[in-house]
């Protein structure tokens, strides 16, 4: 049986630590510190890492935990990051504590971003987000779009393991594109919640955040008649999806 628990770093990025009652796995140590308080807390030996992409708030922490522990560390290589040890390309299979993953190939934040998806779980790095979606630093918004796509047909229960904390912002921007949609206002309240006692957004799961988030809802006639009210000309949905990623760049 594996648990998963978020460590908090740096500002709002989430550590997740998957754990049995002896080893642990880290994805996007951020930071080291946090993972060697908490791996020494419940007495557990790291195994791995699991790098989702380069940016530093992502793989700041892992070479000094490469210094204390002998470990393979997943991911896609590229200049800019050189503490990969095993290279994973797209449909690559990996077993963390005993549970296989498969490797997701998510363009369109970085060129090097991937994910890593099991058979209820997903950790997607900086591509998805607690009702909004990455941005897009390198590559093109279609391969933003195609990576959101991937993700979009995982299975509803499957849960979200997003890098950082940002849904409550992401769900007042949500409110201006879809304002109508209950189980997005039922979304807020409990996010305003949540965050009130300081607790984790998440995970969510593919379901919710295909009924919530409006970057997988630019072919629901809603977003479609916000996004054309404010100018788009055009209702398909890639053209949707990239005029509400402008107007959310620019909020
Ligand atoms: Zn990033």
């Amino acid at each position: 049986m594996i648990t998963i628990t978020p460590l908090l770093a740096l500002r709002d990025n989430y550590i997740w630590v998957l754990h049995d009652q002896h080893h642990a796995v880290v994805v996007d140590p951020g930071e080291a510190a946090p993972v060697i308080e908490f791996l020494q807390q419940h007495n557990l030996d790291l195994s791995a890492i699991l790098c989702t992409h380069r940016h530093h708030d992502h793989i700041g922490g892992i070479s000094e935990l490469q210094d204390q522990y002998c470990i393979p560390v997943y991911g896609c290589p590229h200049p800019q990051n050189p503490h990969i040890t095993h290279a994973v390309a797209a449909n690559d299979t990996l077993e963390v504590l005993g549970v296989p993953f498969r490797v997701l190939e998510l363009k369109g934040h970085l060129d090097d971003h991937v994910g890593f998806v099991s058979s209820d779980s997903v950790f997607c790095g900086d591509i998805l987000f607690g009702a909004g979606c990455g941005r897009n630093f390198e590559g093109s918004l279609e391969q933003l779009f195609d990576s959101l796509k991937q993700l979009e047909a995982l299975p509803d229960a499957t849960h979200v393991y997003c890098a950082h904390e940002y849904t409550l912002m992401n769900l007042r921007f949500a409110m201006l594109c879809d304002p109508e949609n209950a189980t997005l206002q039922q979304r807020l309240i409990h996010t305003i919640a949540l965050r009130a006692d300081n607790r984790p957004t998440l995970p969510s799961t593919i379901g919710l955040e295909k009924a919530t988030n409006p970057f997988l809802r630019c072919n629901q006639p809603e977003i479609i008649e916000t996004l054309q009210a404010r100018g788009l000309q055009s209702d398909e949905e890639l053209m949707v999806f990239m005029a509400l990623r402008a107007w959310r760049n620019g909020e």
